[in-house]
């Protein structure tokens, strides 16, 4: 029954603490790397999941002086 979420377990955004909780179904949870809810990433290993890590880890990055 996971085998769809498996992939951005480790991305879970906070919601997934009100998922834990009961208050949201898993469906519901945004991916914390997509922002999708259900979790919409490319592939895991694919050239587009890493430009969305990179992405997401990129945010905030304002050059490094
Ligand atoms: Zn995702």
């Amino acid at each position: 029954m996971s085998e769809n979420t498996d992939r951005c377990s480790v991305f879970w955004s906070t919601d997934f603490d009100r998922y834990a909780s009961g208050e949201l179904r898993v469906e519901r949870v945004r991916c914390a790397l997509c922002q999708h809810a259900p979790c919409d990433c490319p592939p895991f290993g694919t050239d587009e999941y890493y430009a969305l890590i990179d992405a997401r880890h990129g945010q905030g990055r304002g050059g490094r002086s």
